[in-house]
């Protein structure tokens, strides 16, 4: 599967992945510089002299990107796992302490060291799940100190692991517990924010998107917008956890603000689904979250495809509300829950999510130029990934022609 053509992906032509039968891939210096069936690029004289790796007839997909993650984080949320079986919302945890201030409390009580070798498991064990390149968000410091922290990670690790990360400023996420609770403390904790945050990471590099948790609990739409703004003054590209638990109208801003994405929308209206449509902001869908939670509601995602909005699937990899690394399981939930086809989740999960992190010119398709990033599953039909729920068949994993991930 080449995912190849021009991303991103619209209506009918997400289904489109470009098949190839018995085909081959030749690399060169970590870049794919030639694709097609294996007779075709096997004659190549270049490939004589290549050194021959035999995938032995499995399929080969693009490595996935992973567009919506919490990567750093202390500590799993396993005991609200429990409470909320028991009956316990989302919203009623979060009103007791727990729920993201939970994590919030034990990421400031971690060191950078014990935060950074969680990460790295992390890492690995999203390799061996066949992504190669995955967006990271802060949000779980939410004071100076940590937030940087956090984002200093994502730049270390970005460097010293194979598999790129992509750093997001959620300071946004919610307001920490010092400043709730007296007056005008949501005002001035956004001033943190904006007026010496967001300037702070912008001048030493440590994001290229700025995102804000707009719902209520949360941030309101006119809070959101100003984190938003400030950011895109700044450089950082706006991305929008939106409607999420309600509709806020925080798609209706996010198109407004020219973001990269909208994440979430469970409750998306029809005039926000023909708005995405128009625009350049891809709506990425996070199935694990409504999975994890038992909630009955998922995104309208056949609704956006038909309507031509551009659709990308990502884990929202967190310790509250999705704890999956696994981008195969979220395509079973693509298939089972939102109604996509097995091609559309692929797409969706490659091309499209390339597209809203403004690299599609180099990873999300098997394409002449493009990073050699794939991923190798045990199978012989690609419908069969998210087919096999819950099963890891991932065989083998490169990024950038380094082969990163292979099953004994
Ligand atoms: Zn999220």
């Amino acid at each position: 599967m080449t995912v190849r053509g021009r991303g991103p992906r619209h209506g009918n032509a997400l289904s489109r992945i470009g098949v190839i039968r018995d085909g081959a891939i030749l690399v060169r210096d970590g870049v794919i510089a030639a694709v097609g069936s294996s007779a075709k690029v096997e004659k190549l004289k270049e490939s004589k002299e290549a050194e021959k790796f035999d995938v032995g007839g499995r399929v080969v997909l693009p490595g996935f990107v992973d567009a919506h993650t919490h990567l750093i984080h202390a500590a799993s949320r396993a005991e609200e796992y429990d409470l909320k079986i028991r009956g316990a919302s989302y919203e009623e945890i979060a009103r007791q302490g727990g729920g993201i201030l939970n994590s919030v409390k034990k990421l400031r009580a971690a060191t950078a060291e014990e935060l950074k070798k969680r990460a790295r498991g992390f890492l690995e064990r999203f390799a061996e799940h066949g992504t190669t390149t995955i967006e990271a968000k802060s949000g779980y410091g939410l004071d100076a100190t940590s937030e940087l922290r956090i984002l200093s990670l994502h730049k270390e690790l970005d460097a010293e692991q194979p598999l790129e990360i992509v750093s997001t400023f959620l300071g946004a996420h919610v307001v920490p517990t010092e400043y709730r609770g007296k007056a005008g403390g949501t005002r001035q904790y956004l001033e943190l924010l904006c007026k010496q945050l967001i300037p702070e990471v912008a001048d030493n590099g440590l994001a290229e998107f700025c995102d804000v948790f707009c719902e209520r609990g949360a941030f309101s739409i006119s809070e959101s917008r100003s984190v938003l703004e400030s950011g895109r003054a700044r450089g950082l590209a706006p991305r929008v956890h939106a409607e999420q638990l309600s509709n806020t109208g925080a798609t209706r801003m996010g198109i407004e603000l020219g973001a990269a994405s909208c994440d979430h929308l469970e409750y998306l209206k029809p005039g926000d689904i023909r708005r995405l449509a128009k625009s350049k902001t891809v709506a990425t869908l996070l199935p694990g979250c409504d999975f994890h939670l038992g909630l009955q509601r998922y995104a309208p995602a056949r609704e956006l495809i038909d309507a031509g909005a551009i659709v990308a699937l990502a884990t929202d990899f967190n310790p509250g509300t999705s704890p999956t690394l696994s981008m195969a399981m979220i395509l079973s939930l693509a298939c089972s829950r939102l109604r996509m086809t097995p091609a559309e989740a692929i797409a969706a999960a490659t091309i499209n999510a390339a597209y809203s992190l403004r690299r599609e010119r180099r990873v999300g398709s098997i394409e002449h130029g493009k990073q050699a990033d794939l991923a190798v599953f045990e199978l012989a039909d690609y419908r069969e990934i998210p087919y096999y729920f819950g099963v890891n068949t991932c065989w083998m994993t490169m990024k950038r022609g380094e082969i990163v991930h292979l099953r004994d």
